[in-house]
């Protein structure tokens, strides 16, 4: 067993030593450490949980800066192209580029939607979950899984496509989804990590682009396995408008029918929820994940954070995929959950306050990745996953109130160190696991072969877009009951 003694650090709520014994925070206060506890100087830092990334995807990082003005849909067309003909090695790639963002910006966990073309594999899941291992982060692994493409999951898309296109498109089929079940079982039983690391779950992607029997079933293996759901839920309009078409009622609503909707629910995005809908996830004790960059990003609107949180939902903070919002900021995720906020209308009591961002970003995260209170806070029994901030840097000076300057001015510039069980991960401000020279070399070399490698299919993504990119804003201004988006106003 190994102690530690954190010296000198400034906590949010005042200054403290924190006594570590194998990984775990076991004192906080005016510690009497052991006389071999190894000290950690913490002097000029101040000390805050590591945050709970609630929503990323590790294949995206391979794709980062692709895409500028990408819808939901559209990005989704671009899958082929900007995920295509991976190997086992460049799944493991992908997400250590994520990883390593992540951990230098001060993010110790995160719920990683992850995916493989046409199903999920043993191998493809090992190759992403080593990446963590090595980066010395921790991660929920959720394969994404679908047996309904985009086409066919948008009604009337398929029919708005030229035949030509319409048999092209043919080649994107996704496996039947007992195959794909079969690969995530098999997965699941043979799940090689410590779950207190690296822990499996599984992601139906978009309620419609799976079949009900194939998220019933997906629901069944999860809770077989005791590991998390999570989903896009009511991500754009279109989805949300769809359906209504496809199944009647709305996309929770529909969820919930088919027992999906529980305490290790998460539903991701949930911008187009209605009051109902929020009631429902409430009621069940599920969870959803709040990011608001990607958000804005795919023009899928403003979710209403207060609105979820009056009616009890647990809210977390995700990234979302560096396919779609660039960086994995953590701290710029908050930032921009306050701000979505204020934007939303002119009671200020009613805007989000940064302590409520905060708690998203650590505990509400936590909660939502099945981590319970054991990552996301600072206290006696949690896990010593703590990010030490330089207070001698120009964001945090002059301090003023920690909180309020961790959610609005820290942009993960004045990240120090960064503890993840314990162990240092960085410090002082090198990422000590990982070779980034070689990262951007093997990076290089990844993409410029994928570049040649998935050519057609970004010319089947040029064919597609005008057809894609009018046939789903159309559809976005059909009349739905409530309005997320920023600055436009439905025709009468
Ligand atoms: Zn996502």
């Amino acid at each position: 067993m190994r102690t530690l003694v954190i010296r000198g650090g400034r906590l949010l709520d005042g200054a403290a030593d924190i006594l570590v014994q194998d990984g775990l925070i076991t004192e906080i206060g005016n510690v009497r450490a052991p006389s071999d506890a190894q000290a950690v100087d913490a002097r000029g830092k101040l000390l805050h949980p590591g945050l709970v990334n609630a929503h990323t995807h590790g294949h995206g990082n391979l794709g980062k800066g692709m895409g500028d003005r990408w819808t939901v849909e559209l990005l989704l067309t671009a899958g082929p192209w900007i995920n295509g003909n991976r190997s086992a090695e460049d799944k493991y790639l992908t997400t250590l580029i994520g990883a390593a963002e992540m951990v230098m910006k001060g993010c110790t966990a995160c719920y990683d939607l992850t995916v493989e073309f046409p199903a999920p594999s043993v191998e493809g899941l090992e190759a992403a979950g080593r990446a963590y291992r090595e980066v010395g982060m921790r991660a929920v692994l959720a394969p994404m899984v679908a047996d309904i493409t985009l086409f066919d999951a948008i009604p009337g898309l398929m029919q708005a496509l030229p035949a030509a296109l319409q048999k092209e498109v043919e080649r994107l089929r996704l496996a039947p989804w007992p195959t794909s079940l079969e690969h995530l079982r098999r997965a699941l039983q043979g799940w090689k990590f410590d779950r207190d690391e690296v822990r499996p779950a599984v992601a139906p992607t978009i309620p419609l682009h799976c079949s009900d029997e194939f998220m019933v079933a997906c629901a069944r293996l999860a809770r077989e396995f005791g590991v998390g759901l999570h989903t896009h839920v009511s991500e754009s309009k279109v989805q949300a408008v769809a359906g209504l078409k496809k199944y009647g009622r709305t996309l929770t609503a529909h969820l919930d029918s088919l027992g999906l909707v529980g305490p290790d629910f998460t539903a991701a995005h949930g911008v187009w929820l209605d009051d109902e809908d929020m009631q429902r996830l409430a009621g069940r004790g599920a969870s959803v994940a709040h990011n608001p960059g990607s958000n804005m990003r795919l023009g899928s609107g403003l979710a209403d954070m207060r609105r979820m949180l009056e009616h009890g939902v647990n809210v977390g903070i995700g990234t979302d995929g560096a396919n779609c919002s660039d960086n994995l900021n953590m701290y710029e995720a908050m930032r921009l959950a306050s701000l979505v906020s204020k934007v939303q209308g002119p009671e200020w009591q009613r805007w989000v306050s940064t302590v409520e961002v905060l708690n998203a970003a650590t505990a509400g995260s936590a909660k939502a990745l099945g981590f319970g209170d054991k990552i996301g806070r600072l206290a006696p029994g949690c896990k010593a996953d703590i990010v030490f901030l330089d207070l001698e840097h120009i964001n945090w000076i002059p301090l003023n109130d920690p909180v309020n300057a961790l959610v609005h001015v820290e942009d993960g510039t004045a990240v120090h160190s960064v503890m993840i069980g314990g162990r240092m991960v960085v410090e002082n401000r090198r990422l000590l696991t990982v070779d980034l020279a070689k990262l951007a070399r093997d990076a290089e070399d990844a993409r410029a072969r994928l570049e040649k490698l998935n050519r057609d299919n970004r010319t089947l993504y040029e064919r597609l877009e005008p057809i894609v990119g009018s046939f789903c804003p159309a559809l976005a201004k059909a009349p739905y009951p409530i309005n997320r988006y920023g600055a436009w106003t439905p025709a009468q």
